[in-house]
């Protein structure tokens, strides 16, 4: 027997003693048996060859960084843009603000325009707006007739023909006068 042999002979001897305890345990594994605590905690009394077989068992290798990688992926998030600000409302139109414009003249059951013949809906003491200012006019220069009251009927009043140009700067003389007098 020669040295070199014996020596191999012995490094089986060796091998073979300390993969025993694995040998029963994969052998137990084919069977269904095995705990897993058992078998790592034999994968790392075999220490030559843990980093051989440990992988296979999840046994931790050298690295260890692989732990710490899956937790930050873990955090990271999936593709795709993150959700956007909600943008902000748009302004209401018409922010309930005050009605503009006059009120419905047939409002509240108005009536006609004091004045025969006019038709045009009443605004102030019975007359429209144009006949009112008309009425103004008159009351001012003292030129109302007796039928023009406040609140007259609608279609009630006979219209007053006021005279033009020279006529009524005539006319208005002559109610200057009255009034003077
Ligand atoms: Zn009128």
């Amino acid at each position: 027997m020669s040295v070199d042999k014996a020596f191999r002979e012995m490094v089986r001897n060796e091998i073979e003693s300390q993969l025993k305890p694995l040998r029963e345990l994969v052998s137990r594994l084919e069977e269904g048996t095995a705990d897993l605590d058992k078998l790592r905690s034999v994968a790392e009394q075999l220490a030559p060859l843990a980093s051989a077989v440990g992988p296979l068992f999840g046994v931790a290798g050298g690295g260890g960084g692989g732990g710490a990688a899956a937790a930050r992926g873990a955090g990271r998030r999936g593709p795709g843009r993150p959700a956007r600000a909600a943008a902000p409302a748009p302004v209401a139109a018409s922010s309930g603000g005050k009605k503009r414009g006059r009120k419905p003249a047939t409002e509240g059951g108005a009536r006609d325009c004091a004045i025969i013949g006019c038709g045009k809906p009443s605004r102030t003491k019975g007359y429209c707006a144009a006949h009112y200012q008309k009425l103004r006019m008159l009351e001012k220069t003292n030129r109302r007739p007796s039928a023009w009251v406040d609140y007259a009927e609608p279609n009630s009043v006979e219209d007053l023909k006021l005279p033009r140009g020279r006529a009524a700067a005539k006319a208005l003389a002559e109610s200057n006068q009255k009034n003077a007098g």
